[in-house]
């Protein structure tokens, strides 16, 4: 299947093609990858993140932390078809159906978090903070 969105300069899909009833989801955010907490510093920056409107935090099926930004791409058309489409990144030509979080059950993200009262939680459940180190511990649930 065709990478999202996969609406060439006329802006048409084909009516059956997932994409159409989406609203062009996947160009409306941003996924940056953070680091696990290892410190109080990582811990406090997570925090942070999460005190900002429009941010969540998650743990994806690997394991890897990512803040999620609710912020639309400048190129999406009126159609949401992708203004750019030929000049597109790399990172929008690599994403389609075939791994859209909506159509894929693999890609279940572990843990999710938009406030800092369900990080804490989860994160005292899961990790000790001790001289300003964070360690997993052994009891977590993970
Ligand atoms: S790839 Fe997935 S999120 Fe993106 S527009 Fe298509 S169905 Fe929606
Ligand atoms: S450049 Fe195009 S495909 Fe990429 S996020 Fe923007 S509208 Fe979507």
């Amino acid at each position: 299947m065709d990478n999202k969105p996969a609406k060439s300069g006329n802006g048409k899909l084909h009516k059956k093609h997932p994409c159409v009833k989406c609203n062009a989801a996947c160009c409306r955010y941003i996924a940056i990858e953070i680091p696990e907490p290892k410190d109080i510093s990582d811990f406090e920056l997570v925090k942070w993140y999460l005190d900002h409107e429009k941010v969540t935090v998650y743990i994806d099926e690997d394991m890897d932390w990512f803040a999620h930004v609710e912020v639309q791409c400048k190129h999406i058309g009126k159609q949401n078809e992708c203004r750019i489409y030929e000049k597109r990144s790399q990172i929008c030509r690599e994403y389609g159906v075939h791994e859209c979080e909506r159509y894929d059950p693999d890609s279940l993200n572990f843990a999710e978090f938009s406030s800092t009262n369900e990080f804490e939680l989860f994160f005292s459940q899961n990790y000790n903070i001790k001289n300003g180190k964070c360690k997993k511990k052994k009891s977590g649930s993970y």
